[in-house]
């Protein structure tokens, strides 16, 4: 397979709490810049690879992520992250060069309602959300610092939120893809979100009450086996069933052989991609 985009989960450390939240691989201990860039050479090497994403946990808690970041652009590889937004308008965390060097930016938003976010977990220790017009003026320094940037939204949709038209926030800013993603509902001996799953009915009812008229949108109600995960540690992830898999780990091994080991769903994959709702 050739122009596969793979997910760095850089590290597991976040300041949020969410109900939903599925990076839990089970080390808090990040790998050194040098194995990242090791990794990033081998997504290279392989020549199936076109695109890297960074997620977490909060990558921008990732300790080396500036110089992380210009490894990955300067690889080749269009650059894209996925962040809660707590910490991208702070210059000592977020320095400008930052945006400058993504090409996609993306900011997990699954409420305006400042109640919601609290009871899904989407707040720091002092249950400070992101709020709207924190989410504004991201946007906005991230396009004044690079003009050309796409803004993705990922949206996940469960119980609290399924009635919620957040389509509004376009009033304020222009959204170049969003996401909405079904929640995966799961369970283990310390934890629960089972009370919060959404039916597919009420999954698409959610979509109808968030149809948009501009801008690319993408529903997805399964990433089983379609979202290539790299967890904290440099391993590829199985994400089928209730847990993670390990399949191989890239400090050791080259990509492509590891990845012919992933039962990949190469055509869910590929509707995530190319569905424009
Ligand atoms: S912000 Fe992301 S990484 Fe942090 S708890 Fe929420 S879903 Fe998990």
């Amino acid at each position: 397979m050739k122009n596969l985009k793979v997910n760095l989960h850089i590290t597991e450390r976040c300041n949020y709490r969410c109900r939903y939240c599925f990076a839990h691989f089970g080390s808090n201990r990040d790998l050194p810049l040098e194995d990242w860039r090791r990794i990033i050479d081998n997504l290279s090497a392989s020549e199936m690879v076109s695109g890297i994403n960074f997620a977490g946990g909060e990558p921008m808690l990732y300790t080396k992520f500036p110089a992380l970041i210009d490894y990955a652009k300067r690889s080749g590889a269009a650059v894209s992250l996925i962040s809660n937004g707590s910490f991208l308008l702070d210059e000592n965390i977020t320095p400008p060069d930052i945006f400058s060097k993504l090409d996609t930016l993306g900011i997990s938003v699954d409420s305006v309602n400042e109640k919601i976010l609290v009871e899904l977990g989407c707040c720091n220790q002092k249950s400070k959300v992101l709020s709207q017009e924190d989410l504004i003026a991201i946007v906005k320094r991230a396009r004044a610092l690079n003009p050309r940037i796409k803004i993705k939204l990922n949206t996940v949709v469960s119980k609290l939120n399924v009635n919620e038209r957040l389509i509004n926030i376009e009033k304020f800013i222009d959204v170049d893809r969003w996401k909405f993603l079904k929640m995966k509902p799961f369970r283990n001996k310390n934890f629960s979100n089972l009370d919060l799953t959404v039916s597919d009915e009420e999954f698409e009812r959610f979509l109808t009450l968030n149809e948009r008229n501009g801008g690319e949108s993408v529903p997805e109600s399964s990433l089983v086996r379609a979202y290539i995960i790299i967890d904290n540690r440099g391993n590829l992830l199985d994400n089928a069933g209730d847990g993670h898999k390990v399949v191989g780990n890239l400090l050791e091994e080259k990509f492509e052989d590891v990845f012919a080991r992933y039962a990949f769903d190469a055509q869910l994959y590929g509707s995530r991609y190319s569905s424009p709702r």
